[in-house]
């Protein structure tokens, strides 16, 4: 079993709910275990236009499958909760599901890139990580505890609920 970390994301149709049943749909699958879901955090959406604020967390959990099978399982999950794709990125999303680390291995698929590649420079991501995980080390040695440490918590903002 791989010790694998996800970012979790969402800001259209009542984004904590979708944290929240995404959280249980994960829970349920038996191809993998939840070991633990950080805080969630409110944040100001980055991208193109006017788009709601997003909340964000990150989950700690252990699998056997392959990071192409587990990117597939999240990608029916995100299609279960109404995610639509399209050629633009950075648009507003119901579920937005990443692999941030797969054990300590680094994969630079046409598909699939691990560590994900924007998880040092977002907030968002590395704040609900770093509650998970304060000891972690990225695969090139960088301890998770000095970017987490560096970085601003402009637009983020704590919010009192959590997955129980
Ligand atoms: P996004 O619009 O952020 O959900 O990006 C989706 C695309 O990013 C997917 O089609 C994946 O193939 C690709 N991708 C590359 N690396 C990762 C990763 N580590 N986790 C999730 N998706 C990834």
């Amino acid at each position: 079993m791989i010790d694998v970390y996800l970012g979790l994301g969402s800001n259209l149709a009542s984004p904590l709910q979708q944290l929240l049943r995404c959280v249980d749909v994960l829970r349920a699958e038996q191809d993998l275990q939840v070991v633990a879901i950080s805080p969630f955090y409110g944040s100001t959406a980055i991208g193109p236009g006017a788009q709601p604020d997003y909340v964000n967390g990150a989950a700690h959990i252990r699998t056997a499958l392959s990071p192409t099978d587990l990117l597939q399982l999240l990608q029916r999950v995100e299609q279960s909760q109404g995610r639509e794709r399209g050629p633009e990125r950075w648009l507003p999303r119901t579920l937005d599901l990443d692999i941030l680390l797969y054990g300590n291995q680094v994969i630079d698929q046409p598909h699939l890139h691990i560590p994900h590649p924007r998880m040092c420079e977002r907030n968002f991501v590395l704040l609900p990580l770093f509650d998970l995980a304060p000891d972690l080390v990225l695969p090139d040695g960088t301890a998770l505890r000095t970017l987490a440490e560096r970085c601003s918590h402009d637009g983020l903002w704590r919010l009192n609920t959590a997955a129980q």
